[in-house]
C-alpha cells in the first residue's frame, strides 16, 4: 500500500472485533488507514453525532461529520500541517489541510478565514464556524480523507472532541460509538 510514511495501521475495524486504536481508525470496506487528530476541529461548546453515510441532496451521501456550534466559534488544525483556503460552491469558505503524516482534512462552511493559506500547527485557529456554500444551520463539515477515499471521520474525532472521553485501552472507542 503506497501510503505516507507514519500512517498507523489498525486492526480491522468491525462489529465483531471491537478493538481499535482510539486515536486512529480504518474503514474496513475501502480498506483505507488513516491517521490520529490531534487537536478537535472546534474549539468551544459543539454538538455532533455519527452521521457518515446519510443522505443528502441530489443523491450523495454525507461523507464527514457536522459540528454544531454557534456562528464565530473558533476552528483549529486538527493536525500539523499545510492549511489552504479555497471558496466553492458546495463548502463555501472552505480548507485543506495535508497533515504532516500524508492524511487529509477538508473543513466546509466557514463564516470566515483566519488569515491566509499557510503551514499550520495543531490547535492553531484557522477560520469560524458559519453557513456559507451548502448548509443549512451553523456548522463545521468536517472530513477526512487518505488519498482520494473519504473516511468516516467520527471515530477521529470522538476521542479529542468530547469531554467525557478519556481513552485508556481497549474497547474505549465502541464505548463512545454506542
Ligand atoms: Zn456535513
Amino acid at each position: 500500500m503506497a501510503m505516507a510514511v507514519g500512517l498507523i495501521a489498525v486492526p480491522a475495524w468491525s462489529a465483531t472485533s471491537g478493538v481499535v486504536d482510539a486515536h486512529s481508525a480504518q474503514d474496513p470496506a475501502r480498506s483505507v488507514t488513516i491517521t490520529d487528530i490531534d487537536s478537535c476541529p472546534v474549539l468551544g461548546e459543539k454538538d455532533f453525532i455519527d452521521s457518515w453515510g446519510d443522505p443528502r441532496s441530489s443523491g450523495r451521501r454525507h461523507e464527514g461529520v457536522d459540528m454544531v456550534a454557534e456562528r464565530g466559534t473558533p476552528v483549529v488544525a486538527a493536525t500539523d500541517g499545510d492549511a489552504e483556503f479555497k471558496r466553492s460552491n458546495l463548502g463555501g469558505n472552505a480548507i485543506w489541510l495535508t497533515s504532516d503524516r500524508g492524511a487529509r482534512f477538508y473543513y466546509a462552511h466557514l463564516d470566515a478565514w483566519a488569515g491566509d493559506s499557510r503551514r499550520v500547527r495543531a490547535g492553531e485557529i484557522i477560520g469560524y464556524v458559519g453557513q456559507t456554500g451548502n448548509a443549512r444551520g451553523d456548522h463545521l463539515h468536517f472530513e477526512s480523507r487518505a488519498g482520494d477515499a473519504a473516511v468516516n471521520p467520527y471515530p477521529l474525532v470522538a476521542p479529542v472532541c468530547l469531554p467525557t472521553a478519556t481513552p485508556t485501552g481497549p474497547g474505549t472507542l465502541r464505548s463512545l460509538l454506542r
